[in-house]
């Protein structure tokens, strides 16, 4: 496989126009993609868009970003106005155009919702490399897909993109379709949060308290933007590790809604004792919560292991069934650490195994993604499909949807040259 690093738009229509099957890439940052083990891919090209021009700026309440702008790009522009984004994920070294391709979410989502529903619209290069603008307006939809995606209506990604809004044509679609070169989306007038942890019981033990956090959390949306979770193990791999042997929960708290939040919700913890709620410094936490994905991701390439984790979402009455299908797996005798975004019941388990045990985790990951599907979840809430998820997409589509997405790919990309081994090229066997 090649690699190009186009530095301007100028280069990349080039490149576009040579109808070379290509991966358009930015930061690299995909969980799904397996950028350590580039024989996998199998396009010619690797175009990375990481070197692209940056455009920024804030339009009232919305930021325009062009190019390779960073989610923490975004964050120090707006560092000295009243706005602030609603979206970032754990690893904001990510780029916001590759956000919309993946639809990416994140913890903030628990308060803001999805960085989808921000947007406002999105400019893309189509196959003979002109830029096309799609608005949110919503379009003809087809009534058997979208009583398919109905059954998603609460999740924050279903196994496939929307299709609602004209911008859908690039959200979740992995760069199928066409490469995004703008977006436009909304912000938020900015406000004080203070962050909070709460001790727990370790979850291989005890589920009651973190059932109850949970389930009490999701009357304080308004007033609580982050509800994070990290179990025992993902502690372990901080430098600082801040409790030993415990779970913990993490709230990120609206400063003016504080004392209602710890009348109303807090202080009602049948569970928890109020020794086990503390306060600590918000960069702290964001600085400590990156980490723990990305050891993860350091223990994998060092073992020469694919990543193997999960990314699922389920409704709230299916939680406890999914603590204890975890709880299952942590018998097995493989390392492994949960954490993720607990307020939307979407943890990611991840499994650290030795090379020497891939296969056995493989056959478990099959049969976890027929769990979820019996569980009415949603299988890739947030990373998206790319590669490695492709084996566990069929079982979720009904038949028609095949055909929908070849269409949708013959109409928008003729010459198959974006991403070509995505997923919408998925065929059946
Ligand atoms: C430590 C860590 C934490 C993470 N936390 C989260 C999280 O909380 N929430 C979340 O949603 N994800 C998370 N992710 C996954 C990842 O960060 C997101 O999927 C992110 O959106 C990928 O951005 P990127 O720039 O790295 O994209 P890349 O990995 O470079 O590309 C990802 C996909 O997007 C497509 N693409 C990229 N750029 C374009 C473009 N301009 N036009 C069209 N298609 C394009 C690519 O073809 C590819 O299919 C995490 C990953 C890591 C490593």
């Amino acid at each position: 496989m090649k690699v190009i690093y186009p530095k301007n738009e100028a280069e990349l229509k080039e490149h576009i126009l040579k109808k070379i099957p290509s991966l358009y890439v930015m930061s690299k940052t995909s969980t799904v993609i397996p950028y350590d083990f580039l024989e996998e891919i199998k396009e010619e090209y690797l175009v990375d868009l990481s070197q692209l021009e940056k455009e920024i700026r804030l339009e009232r309440d919305h930021l325009i970003v062009r190019g390779a702008v960073t989610w923490e790009d975004a964050i120090q522009y707006l560092a000295n106005t009243d706005r602030s984004i609603m979206t970032y994920p754990t690893e904001k070294s990510a780029c916001i155009l590759a956000g919309l391709a993946t639809s990416a979410t994140g913890e903030m989502a628990f308060g803001y919702g999805t960085f989808r529903s921000q947007i406002k619209s999105c400019k893309y290069l189509n196959h003979e490399a002109r830029e096309i603008s799609l608005s949110n307006q919503i379009i003809k939809k087809n009534k058997d897909y979208s009583d398919f995606i109905e059954n998603y209506l609460g999740f924050k990604n279903p196994p496939l993109p929307r299709f609602e809004k004209e911008v859908d044509l690039m959200i979740g679609t992995e760069g199928q379709l066409g490469i995004i070169t703008e977006a436009v989306f909304k912000t938020v007038k900015k406000e004080n949060y203070l962050t909070f942890f709460i001790k727990l019981p370790k979850w291989e033990e005890e589920i009651n308290a973190h059932l109850e956090i949970v389930e009490k959390a999701q009357a304080f949306r308004e007033d609580i933007r982050i509800c994070e979770f990290l179990d025992s193990n993902s502690i372990k791999y901080l430098k600082n590790p801040i409790v030993e042997n415990s779970d913990l929960i993490i709230l990120e708290i609206k400063e003016t809604s504080f004392e209602k939040i710890y009348e109303e919700f807090i202080s009602k913890l049948d569970s928890i004792k109020e020794d086990d709620v503390f306060e600590i410094d918000s960069t702290k936490f964001q600085e400590m919560r990156v980490e723990i994905p990305r050891a993860v991701n350091e223990i994998n390439s060092r073992n020469k292991v694919i990543k193997k984790g999960t990314d699922a979402q389920v409704p709230f009455n299916k939680f406890d069934g999914l603590l204890k299908y975890f709880r299952n797996w942590s018998e097995l005798g493989i390392d492994y650490n949960l954490f993720g975004h607990i307020g939307d019941f979407h943890l990611h388990f991840n499994f650290l195994p030795l090379s020497i045990e891939s296969d056995l985790v493989n056959s478990e990951l099959e049969s976890f993604y027929q769990f979820i599907l019996k569980n009415n979840g949603s299988p890739f809430a947030e990373h998206g499909i790319g590669l490695i998820k492709q084996k566990f997409l069929k079982d979720f589509l009904p038949s028609f949807t095949t055909n929908y997405l070849k269409n949708l790919k013959k109409i928008h990309d003729p010459d198959n040259i974006f991403f070509p081994s995505g997923f919408m090229n998925i065929h059946e066997e």
